[in-house]
């Protein structure tokens, strides 16, 4: 596995591969790697020659409250995991190479991106779109891999990406979960035993909301019972939403024919865990 740390170096590389034809799959992450994100590397690869992960933790995805120095990092592990992955090239940017002195350029998705997550961590999806606009014009990716354990990144991602004519396929892959459906996360670490206890039922609540919504019960009401066992629970619920899933509108009422995705965001003591589930 290639390890690069800046771009002419990554540029090399990648040039090299696609003298040979080879398509080039990418998987951005911020380190911190567990199954979620080594799945990612497995779709990529399906999708893919040539498999290029990106570890950064981008500052400019995170608010001023927002503790950037206690986000974990362990370059060691991940490379370790990425290379037994089957991964070909680890791209590892330093803050500098990612963002030149000077720098005055953002992506700013409209719409898809303004509530929910947006509208609790104002700044973050411009910091998000940045720099996978820039990660994608980097290594001139054919496809990219996202989690859909960040359903609204996912989206704004997808419509960045189509708003600029940037030619990447964005392939989505589903929530890898423990055994008690609790998504993997890297905050999941910072879980005492007894709130990792109680977070699964994060999951739980979403998807009994999804089934009353699936078997025509009131969507608000379905709503409000799952925020209810939430509190009960322990948990302290931000939203609970049901929601257009491309377009992250809010939906009041199930709509026939559309796609449907219920969101929800609950702190767990200094955790902020996320999940979200399709409606069937
Ligand atoms: P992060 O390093 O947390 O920014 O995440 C990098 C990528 O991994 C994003 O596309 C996430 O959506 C994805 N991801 C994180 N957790 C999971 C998970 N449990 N299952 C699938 N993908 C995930």
């Amino acid at each position: 596995m290639l390890i690069h740390r800046d771009i002419p170096g990554l540029r090399a590389a990648l040039g090299a591969w696609r003298a040979r034809g080879a398509r080039i799959g990418l998987v951005p992450t911020m380190g911190a790697l567990h199954d979620g994100h080594l799945s990612l590397v497995a779709a990529a690869r399906a999708a893919a020659d040539v498999v290029v992960a990106s570890i950064f933790v981008n500052p400019t995805q995170f608010g001023p409250n927002e503790d950037l120095s206690r986000y974990p990092r362990d370059e060691a592990g991940d490379l370790a995991k990425l290379r037994a992955a089957g991964c070909d090239l680890a791209w590892l940017p330093t803050v500098e190479a990612m963002y030149p002195p000077g720098g005055a350029t953002a992506v700013e998705v409209r719409g898809v991106s303004e509530g929910f997550e947006g509208a609790a961590r104002p700044g973050h999806f411009r910091g998000v779109a940045t720099v996978c606009t820039k990660l994608f014009l980097q290594t001139g990716a054919d496809a990219a891999a996202f989690g859909e354990k960040d359903w609204q990144q996912l989206q704004v991602v997808r419509r960045a990406a189509r708003d600029l004519d940037i030619p990447v396929r964005i392939l989505p892959v589903p929530t890898v979960r423990e055994a008690d459906g609790l998504a993997l996360s890297s905050r999941n670490r910072f879980l005492s035993p007894g709130e990792r206890e109680r977070a699964p039922l994060l999951h739980a609540s979403l998807l009994r909301a999804a089934a009353a919504i699936a078997a025509g019960r009131d969507a608000a009401e379905a709503l409000a019972t799952g925020e209810d066992a939430l509190r009960r629970g322990g948990l302290m619920p931000d939203y609970l939403a049901l929601v257009e899933a491309e377009t992250m509108r809010p939906l009041d009422r199930a709509a026939p024919g559309t796609a449907m995705r219920i969101v929800a965001a609950a702190r767990l003591g200094t955790v902020r865990l996320l999940d979200n589930v399709a409606v069937p």
